[in-house]
């Protein structure tokens, strides 16, 4: 049906259609939108024309403008308490619950051999030489609790075993709000290892 649009409306479908996750029909509905919403559209093509500026922090891998994220910049966070993330989506929400106060190394992946993806291919030789240089005394595995997830945590723990570093992960268990008599046994047994002391003995 494309062939009646003219051809810079049949560009843009096409470029849209070929973006993960949509079809020619959802990519035509956008650009009809935008068509109708001029300001929409120059507002987006801003929005893109910037992407290009984005870089990869040179030290933790984080997205950045510069040549170091602000996590990196910040004098105020501790340089000795690292969290691992796969990617920058998670170190966002790791941040977004406020009580953070270490760096962040982001891995670009987890280990997953089916699709290709060995220990090469993640930022790890990244991550032994900021032990190294800033005498690291935590690193805190904020992974997925997936199969990928747990492979690279795995991974981590034996790779970290010959450095003088505490390594600590994300506590699993029960997600707030959640009933116990529907939990899964695999979430129940994390929940029951990993439980906390509300109250000591004394
Ligand atoms: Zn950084």
């Amino acid at each position: 049906m494309d062939v009646v649009f003219p051809e810079p409306l049949r560009r843009a479908i096409r470029a849209l259609s070929a973006l993960p996750g949509l079809g020619e029909k959802s990519a035509t509905r956008l650009v009809l939108y935008l068509l109708s919403h001029p300001e929409r559209a120059e507002e987006l093509a801003v929005a893109l024309t910037d992407l290009p500026r984005i870089k990869l922090c040179r030290e933790c891998g984080n997205f950045t403008e510069e040549d170091l994220c602000r996590f990196c910049r910040d004098p105020s966070r501790d340089p000795t308490v690292i969290c691992v993330v796969e990617d920058p989506a998670s170190l966002s929400v790791i941040e977004s619950a406020g009580v953070f106060r270490g760096r962040y190394h982001v891995l670009h992946g987890l280990l997953s051999p089916r699709d290709g993806l060995g220990p090469e291919e993640l930022r790890l030789p990244e991550l032994l030489m900021r032990i190294r240089k800033n005498g690291v005394r935590e690193i805190l595995l904020g992974l997925s609790p997936t199969a990928a997830g747990e492979a690279t945590a795995a991974y981590l723990v034996e790779l970290l075993r010959e450095f003088p570093v505490r390594v600590t992960r994300l506590a699993c268990g029960l997600a707030l709000g959640m009933e116990v008599r529907y939990a899964d046994p695999l979430t129940l047994k994390r929940a029951l290892l990993c439980r906390e002391t509300v109250k000591s003995s004394t």
